[in-house]
């Protein structure tokens, strides 16, 4: 791996476990500020890098991030694009696959590294995987190729031995420090001894247009899940909410939900109604085939789009920025079956 030598790299931080200190008197952990964070990592000077930051004020929990939050990242970048070879974004674990996959979409044509880290335990503790965490996504957001072009042009998360497509990850594990996994689609690097980049993973983008970045997200979105268990009666509230635009539905396996003429009718009325109802596998592998089962075909028959193998992540953000941009019912259905940022595996693509 080669670092541009002296790289400019600007660090967001937002809160989270990494910045955490333990409060005295409930023992509770709680934000910190950057100098604290920093102070506690030393061995960023010796990379040699022009490091300056920006911080939330005050840091949050990750749990409290908004799509205000979303904003306040993605301007800051905007607005200091053209400074910096890249950016890390130090962030709480617990909503990082959601912040990855929004600003994924918010900033449209990147063409340099947006690395979000965290950590599991805070910076000051002795085995903290803060400070690893910390230095590898510095080292990545360096990162160039052969010809001295950013090595990444997307937004990644950087968590323990793997750099993840941002819009691809999703946090499984609340102890181990390997917190994130991306199951669908592979690593963009491997951090062990070295750094291995694996390039034909990395995402770029085929036109040449300069960075457009979009805060405009519409929160009118929601989630169902299924279970057994699930009586008509909650499932006609919850598609009956009021102002809801589209309904991301995590469904079994494959994609498939009951085929029982109460469940279908729900959803068909919803779907004429002009609710855009987009279609996710609750399992953390694999994505919808909705030709596999009957119990899958018949929500794409009432209209449902297939979320093919998005995360629900990718999923719930994609909705809200589709409707941020002002689109139409049926165009946010069309739009919700092309790969945006990487976000999704469709049929005849080659690399995204
Ligand atoms: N609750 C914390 C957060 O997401 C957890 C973490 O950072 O790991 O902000």
């Amino acid at each position: 791996m080669t670092t541009k030598q002296g790289a400019r790299l600007l660090i967001i931080y937002t809160g989270g476990t990494i910045g955490m200190i333990e409060n005295p008197v409930t023992h509770a952990l709680q934000p910190f500020d950057f100098s604290h964070l920093i102070d506690n990592v030393p061995k960023v000077k010796m990379l040699g890098y022009d490091i300056d930051n920006i911080q939330f004020n005050p840091p949050i929990d990750s749990s409290n991030m908004s799509p205000e939050h979303w904003s306040e990242i993605a301007c800051a970048i905007g607005e200091h694009y053209d400074d910096y070879d890249g950016f890390v974004v130090l962030h709480g674990t617990d909503t990082m696959a959601f912040t990855a996959s929004a600003l994924s979409f918010m900033l449209e044509h990147l063409r340099k590294p947006v690395i979000i880290t965290g950590s599991q335990l805070p910076i000051g503790e002795v085995r903290t995987d803060g400070e690893e965490n910390l230095i590898t996504a510095l080292q990545v957001a360096a990162a160039v190729d052969a010809q001295g072009a950013p090595m990444v042009q997307e937004v990644a998360i950087l968590f323990n031995d793997s750099l993840l497509r941002g819009n691809r990850s999703s946090k499984m594990s609340a102890d181990n420090f390997n917190a994130f996994k991306s199951n669908n689609y592979p690593e963009l690097a491997r951090i062990g001894l070295a750094i291995t980049f694996l390039e034909k993973n990395l995402y770029r983008s085929c036109d040449d247009e300069k960075l457009k970045v979009h805060t405009a997200l519409d929160t009118d979105v929601i989630f169902i899940e299924l279970y057994p268990g699930l009586s008509e009666q909650t499932l006609r509230h919850m598609l009956n909410t009021p102002h809801i635009k589209g309904v991301v539905l995590k469904t079994y396996g494959a994609g498939n939900a009951p085929n029982e003429p109460w469940f279908i009718g729900a959803v068909s009325e919803a779907v004429n109604r002009g609710l855009v109802v987009l279609n996710v596998t609750q399992c953390a592998n694999g994505g919808v085939n909705n030709t596999l089962y009957e119990t899958g075909n018949s929500l794409a028959a009432a209209g449902v789009v297939s979320g093919h193998d998005m995360t629900s992540e990718a999923a719930i953000t994609k909705l809200m920025y589709l409707f941020g941009q002002g689109l139409s019912g049926d165009e946010v259905r069309r739009a919700l079956l092309t790969d945006m940022r990487g976000e999704v595996t469709v049929a005849g693509k080659g690399r995204n």
